[in-house]
């Protein structure tokens, strides 16, 4: 499986762009319910590498070799063919797109290895993720072939006993438990007597080959960020708003807030929600240690200058920021190499509408980008070209500056000796002081 698992078909990207929200589900992009039995012509960014069949990533569906589908295709039942495109737009005689009316629900014990769940807010499709899975009997549907939301094909046992897997060497079967209750802490242990009837082929999941992919990057430590993020002790050097007085400057203390990492689910959603992006694997890495930073706090405040927002905010946040599009979603990003399915707002400046967002494919997929709503439209050009330049740019000492004084505090919020009350600060200089 191993050698598989380095290959899994990508469609492009721009097909997928189109079928967002028409075929596809938007935020966790499988396969829209109730399509049935309209036909989905996939577009893919490469030949499919010779496999039987496969998951198109972010597609929803599958794709299915003439051969492989001549022996299946007596057994097919409520299944729909479609036709697969390269990038000139020539048809794939060789492979066909995929999917079944009804998908079986791949379940799995919570006290199973790598358990975890996930729930599409958009399209409601849940799905149950472990490196053991079963199915429950009434949930198959009477027939010999299923699929599961991810796009696996499976077969039952009988028809597993049949088929010719020497014809197929890359397909090898792997077990799934038909179970005749489901697993649980409050489920009787005699439930848990296995029967291993079905077989999958395909075996991987779509998500794990998907994994397997990034692993390859080498992500951003992760603990050398956060260490970045918050030092041991830091200061905001400030000015005193509307004084001419450039020489006295006074220091606010200012601490990180660090969330608790995310959840499998919300893991699961920046995903997603990034795809084949350069730079996922750094950004999971980093949620997974916290799901939200607070910059520049001044002490025993909550209220930070700066967020890194939690994933689940990303796409409220998106909407909030077309919001202020005053001139409409497609004027903002007229002439620029991403467009509006493309960006995701990741960070903010509180107290105003202006976000940083990661540009997730196009040029400059894995780019951060700055937004601000009076005098910063979008740009060709990112604020960051990594999540590490991003964190160091914010960290950097002329950072708070970059914000236009945004960055403001009370005169009590700074070390002694305190400005005058009624004074208002604006960070010039972030200083780490060295121990
Ligand atoms: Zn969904």
């Amino acid at each position: 499986m191993d050698q598989r698992s380095e290959e899994y078909t990508l469609p492009l990207s721009f097909w997928v762009r189109e079928q967002r929200s028409k075929t596809i589900c938007p935020n966790c992009y499988k396969l829209k319910s109730g399509l049935y039995p309209q036909a989905v012509d996939v577009f893919l960014s490469e030949r499919p590498r010779q496999l039987s069949c496969d998951g198109v990533f972010h597609a929803g569906m599958g794709i299915i070799r003439e051969d492989l589908l001549a022996v299946l295709s007596p057994h097919l039942k409520d299944f729909v063919l479609g036709r697969c495109f390269d990038e000139s737009g020539a048809l794939i005689s060789e492979y066909r797109s995929i999917y079944c009316r009804n998908r079986i629900r791949l379940r799995a014990a919570p006290n199973a290895p790598n358990y975890s769940t996930y729930e599409c807010n958009v399209c409601g499709l849940t799905a149950e993720l472990s490196d053991s899975p079963y199915v429950l009997r009434k949930d198959l549907p009477d027939s010999e072939v299923f699929e599961s939301s991810i796009a696996c094909l499976f077969l039952s046992g009988d028809l597993a006993a049949r088929f010719p897997w020497k014809q197929f060497g890359d397909l090898k079967p792997i077990v799934i438990p038909v179970l005749d209750a489901p697993l649980g802490s409050d489920a009787d242990e005699a439930d848990q007597s296995m029967r291993a009837l079905h077989v999958p082929f395909g075996a991987e999941y779509l998500a794990s080959i998907g994994q397997s992919r990034r692993a390859k990057e080498s992500p951003a430590n992760a603990a050398e960020l956060i260490k970045k993020l918050n030092p041991h002790d830091a200061v905001l050097v400030c000015e005193i708003v509307g004084s001419n007085d450039r020489e006295t400057e006074h220091e606010v203390p200012v601490r990180t807030i660090l969330e608790a990492g995310a959840e499998p689910e919300e893991l699961e959603t920046l995903r997603n929600l990034l795809g084949e992006m350069p730079g996922t694997l750094s950004w999971e890495q980093l949620y997974a240690k916290h799901n939200g930073i607070g910059l520049f706090s001044p002490l025993n405040e909550t209220e930070p200058a700066i967020v890194l927002l939690p994933v689940n905010c990303w796409l409220e946040e998106k909407g909030k920021m077309f919001g202020w599009f005053f001139e409409g979603v497609e004027a903002a990003f007229e002439g620029l190499p991403y467009g509006s399915d493309d960006v995701i707002p990741i960070a903010a400046l509180c107290y105003s509408p202006d976000r940083w967002f990661l540009v997730t494919s196009g040029p400059n997929a894995g780019m951060v980008h700055f937004w601000g709503h009076e005098d910063s439209p979008m740009e060709e050009t990112p604020f960051a070209e990594s999540l590490e330049a991003f964190i160091s740019r914010l960290t950097g000492e002329n950072a708070p500056d970059y914000f236009g004084g945004l960055i403001r505090f009370k005169a009590a919020q700074a070390r002694d000796p305190k400005p005058e009350w009624g004074t208002e600060l604006r960070a010039v200089r972030y200083v780490v002081k060295q121990k």
